[in-house]
């Protein structure tokens, strides 16, 4: 049995930003990651202005790794889109570059960075990997989507409404990409149990993420049957998604958008996915899991316990996720979908008002 002070479960942008905040300060946080190296993760790489905030406040520059000034958002009907511009400067920045960055960051800061290791299960502040028992004074749990056998979020109330989340990437020719004109544009397709969202990352691949209710995936009978029925229905979507079979979709299933963690435990701090989902289409998780690391680190750092930093997000996080929540509803819903959109259209103020409410700190 080994003890530490502190230890971070996850190195996703959640446990990175603990893990940069707690070194700063003079602590020596054990960070175990269980991928190896730089990876795709299953995420639409839009970056809000106050994830682009919380980047520089922990030391990384957004545009010096290559990320996509976005200023207008683009909402796709069936047969047409309109823009509107958002309140303030966002960003397309793949989670591969993002992720590294985050990492090398929080050992640069002093950081113990462990890769290529999972860990098993936890029990209090006592966690097992394959080969090792490490027994942590305090404990942040930054896996994210993934369980952790012991910790488990209690999902009791989201269970009816999961939705599994869907990811690619793949490269425009020189004139489609100019017909695409994806440059400075998040672009959102919503459609009947979910939508889809593309951008432009830093290495000029298209980013195409998707989330789906998963009873419309289970019904579609898999994701080739789903893009095709998606085609027939949304032609605007049909001509952005690539050819059935060119690239790989990346997939992670039992999203639980709405959740948050209300009460914690001492010495244990939940933070990213593992303490609040906000609805994908909002586009601010990458937000709320930096807030939250920079959060519990504040936390720790001022003696108060894992109990009351839990209460305090669960709080924080509540506005951005409720609306999120709302939207998400209404985007989902051919109904609602319709006066939705008219709004949008009708009244720019109202979209740059939906994506100020969706922010963590708006
Ligand atoms: C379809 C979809 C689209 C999205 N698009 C956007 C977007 O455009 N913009 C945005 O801001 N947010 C978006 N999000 C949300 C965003 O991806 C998440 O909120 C964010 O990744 C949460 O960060 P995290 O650090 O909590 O978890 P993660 O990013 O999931 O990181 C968790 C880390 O823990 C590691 N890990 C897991 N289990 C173990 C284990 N047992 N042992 C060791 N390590 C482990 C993983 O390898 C991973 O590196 C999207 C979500 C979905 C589902």
């Amino acid at each position: 049995l080994r003890r530490v002070p502190l230890l971070i479960a996850g190195g996703g942008p959640a446990g990175a930003a603990a893990a940069i905040m707690l070194a700063g300060a003079g602590q020596h946080p054990e960070l175990i990651e269980r991928t190896e190296g730089a990876h795709d993760v299953v995420c639409g790489g839009f970056l809000g202005w106050d994830a682009l905030t919380a980047l520089r406040k922990l030391g990384i520059d957004p545009a010096a790794l290559g990320a996509r000034p976005i200023r207008r958002l683009r909402l796709a009907g069936r047969r047409h889109a309109f823009e509107r511009a958002l309140p303030q400067a966002a960003a397309g920045l793949s989670r591969r570059t993002l992720d590294e960055a985050l990492l090398a960051r929080a050992a640069a800061a002093g950081a113990e960075v462990r890769r290529g290791i999972a860990i098993r299960s936890v029990e209090g502040g006592l966690v097992r990997t394959g080969d090792e028992e490490i027994q942590a004074e305090a404990l942040f749990l930054a896996t994210g989507k993934h369980e952790l056998r012991g910790a488990a979020r209690s999902l009791v109330g989201a269970r009816k409404d999961l939705a599994v989340g869907l990811r690619t990437s793949f490269a425009l020719a020189a004139a489609a990409a100019a017909a695409a004109d994806l440059d400075g544009v998040i672009e959102l397709h919503p459609f009947d149990g979910g939508y889809a969202g593309l951008l432009l990352q830093e290495d000029g691949r298209v980013n195409l993420c998707m989330s789906v209710a998963s009873a419309r995936l289970r019904q579609a009978g898999g994701i080739a049957p789903l893009m095709a029925a998606l085609a027939a229905e949304a032609p605007l979507l049909g001509a952005r998604l690539p050819e059935a079979g060119e690239e790989p979709w990346l997939s992670i299933s039992n999203v639980p958008y709405g959740w948050r963690a209300r009460t914690g435990e001492r010495g244990i701090y939940r933070l990213g996915d593992q303490a609040a989902v906000i609805a994908s289409l909002a586009g601010d998780g990458i937000a709320i899991a930096l807030a939250s690391g920079m959060a519990a680190a504040r936390a720790y750092l001022a003696g108060q316990s894992g109990v009351d930093y839990q209460r305090g997000f669960a709080a924080r996080a509540g506005r951005p996720l409720a609306v999120a929540q709302a939207l998400r509803w209404a985007a989902e819903h051919r109904g609602s979908r319709g006066i939705m959109l008219g709004l949008a259209r009708a009244a720019p103020g109202l979209a740059r008002m939906a994506a100020r409410l969706t922010r963590i700190d708006a």
